[in-house]
């Protein structure tokens, strides 16, 4: 396992007990200079910023690898082409507790309108003022959903409960959803009419930088936009000039394009070299998390169990139903 935290190891640990593999556990992530560290084993797990390109894919299979085992519902970071070219199999989570996900996009309107991050520090110095806290009501809003799969449908059920007017596009529609009151409407009536945005398709090449300069020329002023999805759905240097234009007037991102160097360690006594990064984080109305939507109990324990599992269907020749198919 690359890319192994103090967290995946207890969960995996856990539920272990039950599956039975062999587990041995690298900090480092996978990409075409740690291969090597793949030699000899069955099957490599990685997580989403784990770079598994043509490079990385023959040196693993030179290793002997025959399994892909992503313990994340993304696989934009896997060169399929190049699985199915050395006969490796991939397999993934494709829904951990997509409440997680749906919870947390949630969290970042309410924190970025309310500016409860911004409260709980005045608070702690005994200022007590309400000076630029001013939010906006929710009911009522326009909340346009971009991907309305499980995540989405989640985050759809959510904003309906407070109330919110739920318009989506999506290649695919839904009935249940539109019999739950969400309306779908094309890619450019939800940018022209939603107060808030959020993110929930793949990356694909279809959907990166979905969210450029074009996209935000045709919403509201002052919009909010919320990525849980992936970094690249957003176009980082437009939605900076958006900013500073005020057009966008609140983004909140669990996912960053250029993440893969910065998330998931601890970087606070390093200088920052990403310029686009450190000049988002000068903006007041601009949230960022390190990609811990997904990070419940609930979702660690769930991508524990799925990911073994379909070692396990791999390792008995079981029909892989959780498996990632090139479709070439
Ligand atoms: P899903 O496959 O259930 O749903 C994705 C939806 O997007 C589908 O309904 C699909 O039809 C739709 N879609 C595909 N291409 C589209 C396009 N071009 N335009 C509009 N819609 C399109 O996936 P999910 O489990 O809901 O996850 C969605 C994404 O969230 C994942 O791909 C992953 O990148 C991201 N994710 C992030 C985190 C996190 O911690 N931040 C965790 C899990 C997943």
């Amino acid at each position: 396992m690359f890319s192994a935290k103090s967290y995946d190891r207890e969960y995996f640990n856990k539920s272990n007990e039950t599956y039975k593999h062999e587990l041995t556990y690298y900090d480092a992530s996978l990409n075409s200079h740690t291969a090597t560290l793949a030699q000899g084993f069955d099957g490599v797990c990685v997580f989403v910023n784990d770079d598994l390109a043509k490079e990385t894919i023959s040196k693993i299979a030179d290793g002997g690898i025959k399994v892909i085992a992503l313990r994340c519902a993304g696989f934009n970071n896997v060169d399929l082409a190049a699985a199915h070219d050395h006969s490796i199999k991939v397999v993934r989570v494709p829904a951990y507790s997509p409440q997680a996900v749906a919870e947390h996009a949630a969290a970042l309107i309410l924190t970025l309108n309310r500016k409860t991050h911004k409260a709980y520090n005045r608070v702690r110095e005994n200022n007590f003022s309400l000076e630029k806290l001013t939010g906006f009501n929710l009911y009522g809003k326009t909340v346009g959903v971009i991907g309305t799969g499980t995540i989405g449908a989640a985050f759809c059920r959510i904003m309906l409960g407070f109330g919110c007017k739920v318009i989506a596009y999506d290649i695919f529609e839904s009935d249940a959803l539109k019999q739950e009151g969400v309306e779908y409407v094309g890619l450019e009536k939800l940018f022209e009419l939603s107060d808030i945005i959020s993110l929930h398709c793949p990356l694909t090449p279809e959907t990166r930088h979905l969210i450029d300069k074009n996209a935000f020329a045709k919403m509201k002023k002052g919009v909010m936009v919320i990525n849980t999805g992936r970094g690249a759905l957003i176009d980082t240097t437009d939605a900076i000039k958006a900013l500073k234009e005020e057009k966008l007037g609140y983004l909140g991102i669990d996912v960053y394009e250029q993440e893969t160097n910065i998330f998931f360690r601890d970087l606070s006594e390093i200088i920052m070299q990403d310029e686009i990064f450190a000049r988002l984080m000068t903006f007041p109305n601009v949230l960022v998390t390190a990609h811990q939507a997904f990070f419940t109990g609930e979702a660690l324990e769930q991508i524990a169990n799925v990911t073994l599992k379909n070692c396990s269907d791999f390792e008995n020749n079981s029909p892989l139903e959780n498996e990632v198919k090139f479709n070439g």
